[in-house]
């Protein structure tokens, strides 16, 4: 029987209580669950238990690390993790576990599985049949689809069906058989673990009449600002007559920060397509392909930790590590 090992981090799936709260989270998941014991012999680990809104860099790390750790004892991994941030969490993963040869899995709820009409049952046995599997991905299952963690977002709160993959059809739906689809491998070479992120990165979301020079304040105050992620409109463009962007992009790339453009839609961005983006180009702005904001900022804070000299940072940010940039087919989830 393949080896399942699931690491508990928080979030609804395991919280009680009004307001929610995570619980003292039973080990005892397969006393609550009992069905995922046919299909792996389990282990669980709490290894923490927080609201997903509290987890970052730090707690990405320790995920990174204790999947490094227990890689070869383990055919696959599971996470349980809250909705708001999983996203996140599994572009981390993406890129600090690169060509991980085995599943890490990401799955939580909706309901809490001590609640009625629970997804969380579902979800989790999902998940640990996806985690049994020959498959090379960090991934979410949710809701009967299981989505690439570097291209997946967090899209509903209130539907069963919280997560889709703009731009790249699910890579399974769960059904009564459980088949996914090959796709063209991104990364080749060996695995490495390069569990680090520098988050000293913001997020500036481009909106109309928006106020440049309220960023400049920013950056001249700030000493330690290191990465900007824009979210600009469409193709990549930005205000430039009058609010001017382009010209406080400028200003942040001469202070040595890197920017890295994604657009607020879905799709792939393409900067020299108008004057309003090719400003953007011209002022040192980096291109973030088909890049979520999930997938850009968690790239972004792990270029900044794990490439020091900007050059080869750049490069880092430039290419497609694990699919995030784009390359899964287009049919709509
Ligand atoms: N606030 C919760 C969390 O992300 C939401 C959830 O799990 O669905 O931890």
């Amino acid at each position: 029987m393949p080896k399942v090992l699931i690491l508990h981090t928080g979030g609804t799936l395991g919280m009680r209580g009004e307001p929610l709260q995570p619980d003292a989270f039973s080990t005892a998941l397969t006393e609550a669950v009992p069905e995922i014991l046919g299909l792996a012999e389990l282990e669980v680990r709490i290894v923490f238990n927080l609201d997903s809104s509290d987890i970052g860099p730090a707690h990405w790390a320790k995920l990174a690390a204790e999947i490094d750790a227990a890689r070869d004892e383990f055919d696959g991994f599971v996470i349980v993790h809250g909705t708001d941030t999983m996203a996140y969490t599994a572009c981390a993963l993406s890129y600090a576990l690169l060509n991980l040869d085995r599943p890490v899995i990401l799955t939580g709820a909706q309901r809490p599985l001590a609640s009625l009409r629970t997804d969380a049952r579902r979800n989790l046995v999902d998940a640990v049949e996806v985690a049994t599997r020959d498959l090379d991905e960090v991934a979410i299952c949710f809701d009967g689809l299981l989505l690439r963690g570097v291209h997946a977002t967090k899209s509903n709160v209130h539907d069963y069906r919280a997560f889709e993959s703009p731009g790249m059809a699910p890579l399974a739906r769960l059904g009564v058989d459980v088949s996914i689809r090959e796709t063209e491998a991104v990364s080749v070479g060996g695995y490495v673990c390069r569990p680090e992120f520098e988050s000293s990165v913001l997020v500036v979301h481009v909106v109309p009449g928006m106020r440049p020079q309220l960023f400049s304040r920013l950056l001249d105050d700030s000493t330690d600002l290191r990465g900007l992620v824009l979210g600009a409109y469409g193709l990549g463009t930005v205000p430039a007559a009058g609010p001017d962007v382009p010209q406080m992009v400028r200003r942040a790339v001469d202070k040595g920060i890197d920017v890295l453009v994604v657009t607020q839609s879905a799709g792939k961005i393409d900067l020299s397509q108008y004057e309003n983006s090719r400003a953007l180009k011209e002022a040192g702005a980096i291109s973030g392909g088909e890049m979520t904001m999930e997938a850009a900022v968690t790239k972004m804070m792990h270029a900044l930790a794990n490439f020091p000299d900007r050059r080869n940072r750049r490069a880092y940010l430039l290419s497609n590590i694990v699919g995030e940039r784009g390359g899964g087919s287009s049919d709509k989830v």
